[in-house]
């Protein structure tokens, strides 16, 4: 692990001049620890020290550059062994070889497939971009076959082997800028290409026949102040290459070995005969870890399939793939053809798109910008409700195109057809199948109605996909020493609750708040969803019902500014209620901050970046300390506000449930006095219904390690209320001790210890997640 922001912190003047760019030091450390700033913005800090910083913050695996200009790729930049622990970087290049002594019918077919083979794929071109040329005949050809390689295939990066040191240097000469990489110095000839690689600045690969050799040579090539290498392991088996690459990346990421953290080419066809077995090594090769690798030729069906899987793997998991907005006709439709409507998100496109197309129906098919969001998710987020896509409608052109008013949505989004309606005068909202591979019979069912004329109202609001959709929202909203308790239930999204505050019962309402109350509830989290429509009427509405049986303080929880600001403004006691939540987004910034600094009332500060979640701890920190400081400047202080750092679902993984432990620990040093809050519910978030308490108890004491003030809970989970209370201090240091490593004794511990300790592992990740943990 790099240098967290309070190591940088401590390296730094501490005058706050700015002249950095940030308005603190603090600011500017953990930038610096997030990757987001570069150490040298600060003309104060001593140079060994900036040397210092920036080695230790550098990833490790070295960052290779290869090629120049327009074309240039990046090998290596990675921090990381498993691409869900943060996201791998810089994709493999994939290609192949052209050796001198191929004939020249068979050079030219090469050189044809890199113009012919590629495929555009959600917006990307995919297409192999690396090729290896290899001289074996020490005549010049290679000189020759560079010249036409450079001019036909100007995007092509190079890699040029010959045992010729001067035909490699007229070789790269001949490439001029644009650097190829030099294959490969072993311990015969190292002293030559390693001047070489001095004297053109272009990358070298170091090769041997063991890892101990590939070390030994590697360290050389550092001494010798070479910081651009590349590494052949030349591994004699399959297995033996599977692990040497891990060895290598393993000990570059976790003992930062140096002489390891560099990119490494491989060629599986050095291990079979067989192309498809070779395409399956190099399948798995683009997971583990590869940065260049050369096949003995490209064929069209395997290529494809690596370069798809390619652009899977380096995708930034937390960035979806989007395409773009607009109208989509699929099987050739006119004026009098279906028109349907789903989010941006890619995977959600090309499904739809793949089951429209299998239905021959044709379709106008209209994609909604939602921020690579699902349906579900969008909706939730407020990027795919009747008000955003209403304006989507009327401007995207659909109009121009049909004759009809008919427009189908996806069968998750039922609860919206009457909003969209009133929205959209004159359309009528078609409630769609829920999942894409009802849309084949939905549509030829649909088309046919629409031809014999008949009424097209046969798809009814079905309860269950309003449930749907309500559940879904809930488990996103749902929430987490004694502890400060708030409870989730009073939900819009609820089973229990969603109905009777969507039709202003006040009754079931204010019966849950009298339960909480008893329960434990110390604030109420009256979470009424993004409230787009009825924003000045549901807020007041509910803040005054609840207030009328109940005087503790209220949580108000909704996206919407105005919705907040309405349902405060008629709080009996606003001094004392909880905006849930302001992000560091100017829209919720900007308008909630100077309200909450009149009012007197606390606030969630969610870490929710400007590109959504934050990856990591040094990243939390980061944006903690941008919007607690943006926070202070609306003279909101720090002990008003609670820092929510977004707990995740143990489902995605452990590793940002231990980022956020370590957010929290570091949290009081970088900006002091302020409160925690996480939604505890979130971690056990699509987990079965009947194993979410274990989950959720068990984070609750992990997060009390690091002093949690306060959760949004299941406050009608009794066991959990009660050690939120202090209840069971047994068990929580049960927890804390299996956290600090030390060694328990399993045989001795009753069965509830065996369920806590079991659990523990899981959080940690020390025990892969499945649904059966507490069984094995
Ligand atoms: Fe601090 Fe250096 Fe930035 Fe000045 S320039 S605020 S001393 S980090």
């Amino acid at each position: 692990m790099g240098l967290t922001g309070i190591q940088i912190l401590k390296k730094l003047p501490k005058t706050n001049c700015k002249e950095c760019g940030f308005s603190t030091c603090m600011a500017f450390a953990m930038k610096v620890a997030a990757g987001q700033a570069d150490i040298n913005a600060c003309p104060y800090v001593d140079p060994a020290v900036k040397e210092e910083i920036a080695e230790a913050s550098a990833p490790p695996v070295k960052k290779v550059e290869l090629g120049g200009g327009e074309y240039t790729y990046f090998l290596g930049g990675e921090s990381v062994l498993f691409r869900h622990d943060k996201r791998f970087e810089n994709p493999p290049l994939i290609g192949t070889f052209i050796s001198t002594k191929m004939q020249e019918e068979e050079i030219l077919r090469r050189i044809e497939l890199y113009k012919k083979l590629k495929w555009e794929r959600v917006g990307i071109t995919l297409k192999p971009e690396i090729l290896f040329l290899q001289d074996e005949e020490n005549g010049g050809k290679l000189v020759e076959i560079t010249r036409k390689v450079r001019s036909e295939l100007p995007w092509v990066a190079l890699v040029l082997a010959s045992s010729e040191t001067k035909i490699l240097r007229e070789a790269i000469e001949v490439c001029g800028d644009f650097k190829p990489l030099i294959y490969g110095a072993g311990s015969q000839n190292f002293e030559e290409l390693s001047k070489l690689s001095i004297e053109t600045q272009a990358p070298l690969t170091i090769i041997g026949e063991s890892l101990d050799e590939i070390s030994e040579l590697s360290e050389k090539a550092l001494k010798k102040g070479l910081r651009k290498l590349v590494l052949d392991p030349g591994s004699q088996g399959v297995r033996e290459l599977f692990e040497d690459l891990i060895i290598i990346r393993k000990t570059a990421v976790k003992n930062r070995f140096k002489p390891f953290g560099f990119p490494v080419i491989t060629f599986p066809y050095r291990y079979t005969s067989s192309y498809l077995f070779e395409a399956l090594i190099a399948s798995a090769l683009i997971c583990k870890y590869s940065s260049i690798i050369i096949l003995s030729d490209l064929k069209p069906e395997a290529l494809i399939n690596l370069l798809v899987e390619r652009m899977n793997i380096y995708t930034d998991p937390q960035k979806p793939l989007v395409v773009e907005e607009g109208i989509y006709p699929i099987n050739g439709p006119d004026e009098n053809s279906l028109v349907a409507i789903t989010c941006n998100f890619a995977l959600t496109y090309f499904i739809v798109n793949g089951e429209i197309e299998a239905s021959r129906v044709p379709t106008w098919l209209l994609i909604k910008d939602t921020d690579g969001l699902s349906v579900l998710t969008a909706w939730a987020a407020g990027k795919f409700g009747a008000d955003t896509i209403a304006p989507f409608i009327k401007k995207c052109g659909i109009e121009e195109k049909i004759k009809h008013r008919k427009l189908i949505i996806p069968g998750y989004l039922a609860g919206i057809k009457g909003e969209l309606e009133e929205e959209l005068p004159g359309w009528e909202i078609i409630v769609g199948p829920r999942e894409a591979s009802g849309i084949p019979a939905f549509f030829k069912n649909f088309t046919e109605e629409l031809k014999k004329e008949k009424k097209t109202e046969r798809i009814e609001v079905v309860e269950e996909e309003k449930q749907a959709v309500k559940k879904e929202k809930e488990k996103k909203e749902e929430g987490n020493h004694k502890v400060v308790c708030i409870a989730e239930n009073i939900n819009i999204m609820s089973k229990r609750i969603g109905k009777a505050i969507k039709e202003r019962q006040a009754q079931p309402i204010q019966k849950m708040a009298k339960e909480s109350a008893e329960l434990g509830a110390e604030y109420l989290d009256l979470n009424i969803g993004p409230a787009k429509k009825d924003a000045q009427e549901l807020a007041p509405w509910i803040v005054r019902i609840v207030e009328e049986v109940v005087d503790i303080p209220i949580s108000l929880d909704t996206t919407n500014p105005d919705a907040m600001i309405a349902g405060l403004k008629v709080s009996k006691q606003p001094s004392k209620a909880l905006i849930n939540s302001i992000t560091i987004h100017p829209e919720r910034l900007n308008r909630l901050a100077p309200f909450a600094a009149e009012t007197g009332c606390d606030v969630v500060a969610l870490l929710w970046g400007e590109s959504g979640l934050p990856r990591d701890a040094n990243e939390r920190a980061s944006l903690a300390v941008d919007l607690v400081g943006k926070l202070n400047e609306y003279d909101i202080p720090n002990e008003k506000i609670w820092v929510d750092p977004v707990l995740t679902p143990v489902t995605l993984g452990a590793q940002q449930i231990r980022e956020i432990l370590n957010f929290l620990s570091m949290l009081q040093e970088v900006t002091p006095g302020v409160k925690t809050i996480v939604g505890l519910s979130n971690v056990s978030n699509g987990v079965a219904p009947h194993l979410r308490p274990y989950l959720n108890r068990v984070m609750l004491m992990m997060l009390m390690k690091y002093n949690l003030y306060s959760a949004i809970l299941d406050i009608y989970d009794k066991e959990l209320i009660e050690i939120a209370k202090g209840k069971h201090p047994q068990w929580v240091s049960l927890v804390h001790r299996i956290m600090e490593g030390e060694e328990i004794d399993t045989q001795k511990l009753s069965p509830k210890e065996t369920e806590i300790y079991k659990t523990v592992k899981v959080l940690t990740g020390e025990t892969i997640f499945s649904e059966s943990w507490l069984e094995v």
